[in-house]
């Protein structure tokens, strides 16, 4: 992978990123830490315990789901910085350009992930 190629997909990385933190960020309603939000989220909670209950366990998954993907972003990221991007993490085969377009955090190629998944 030239470094061109590299640098377009840190920067897209980076976007996708900032984007990721400014939902989360929203998500907690401006809140600094998980914590602070659940201290809210159980003072809301008096009113109607199963409703509030509800919608926070549902904000934590989402934020489960998203601070996975920044793992994910941050990983890309280094290995953008070490050179080894775009490169299966399994099989050391060259992912597809294709691919990595599409979902530009992969450390698999297709073949690696879906074995990866069937085993999961
Ligand atoms: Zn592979």
């Amino acid at each position: 992978m030239t470094d061109d190629i590299s640098q377009t997909f840190a920067a897209q990385l980076l976007d996708m990123r900032e984007q990721l933190i400014e939902r989360l960020r929203a998500q907690r309603g401006g809140q600094a830490s998980a914590v602070e939000a659940a201290q809210s989220a159980r003072a809301e909670a008096s009113d109607d315990w199963a409703t509030a209950n509800a919608e926070r366990d549902l904000d934590f998954a989402l934020q489960a789901h998203e601070t996975e993907e920044l793992n994910l972003i941050d990983a890309a990221l280094a290995r953008i910085a070490d050179g080894t991007y775009g490169v299966c993490e399994d099989c050391a085969c060259d992912i597809p350009a294709a691919r990595l377009h599409a979902n530009p955090f992969t450390a698999r190629c297709i073949d690696c992930q879906s074995k990866l998944e069937a085993r999961a």
